[in-house]
């Protein structure tokens, strides 16, 4: 973790939980009312979600074969039992950066990067880490630190 963004984390763990919330909220709204994922997909290229049941059940409709067959074919399971794509960059993603099953894609990847979520303070190690991966975390780790001086 980057120095600036631990001493950060370490601040806002001391902060009230409804605080923190919205100063996330109102820095992610910011940061992604300018933030331009089709020229960046740098978390479908390198890291890529874990997948639900109900992910694995909808996607494997969307794609019309079965869920054992959308598993054999994409995912694998990780050190802790969950369900993930068996190679990064997705293979749903294209030369464009468009998700080939974007109204159906996995809960996890519709949430990412889960900085407008309820209770941040509870994801402040996970953001911390998201923020080597996505730069629009950056950003708005960056704006809260500006708030906060
Ligand atoms: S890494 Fe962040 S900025 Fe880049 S596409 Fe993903 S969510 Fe958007
Ligand atoms: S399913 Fe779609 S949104 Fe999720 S990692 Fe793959 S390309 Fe990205």
């Amino acid at each position: 973790m980057k120095k600036p963004n631990q001493k950060l984390i370490q601040q806002l763990q001391k902060k009230n939980h409804r605080d923190v919330d919205a100063m996330f909220h109102t820095a992610h709204n910011e940061v992604f009312a300018c933030t331009d994922c089709l020229s960046c997909a740098n978390c479908c290229k390198t890291t890529g979600p874990l997948f639900t049941n109900k992910d694995i059940e909808r996607i494997a409709k969307h794609l019309r074969i079965t869920a054992q067959k959308f598993i054999e074919n994409y995912l694998r399971i990780d050190e802790e039992k969950d369900y993930v794509l068996q190679k990064v960059p997705c293979l749903f993603l294209d030369a464009n950066n468009y998700c080939g099953i974007y109204e159906v894609r996995p809960k996890a990847c519709r949430e990412y990067p889960h900085t407008d979520r309820v209770n941040q303070q509870q994801l402040l190690s996970l953001t911390a880490k998201n923020a080597s991966i996505c730069p629009a975390v950056q950003d708005i780790l960056n704006s809260i630190q500006k708030k906060i001086k």
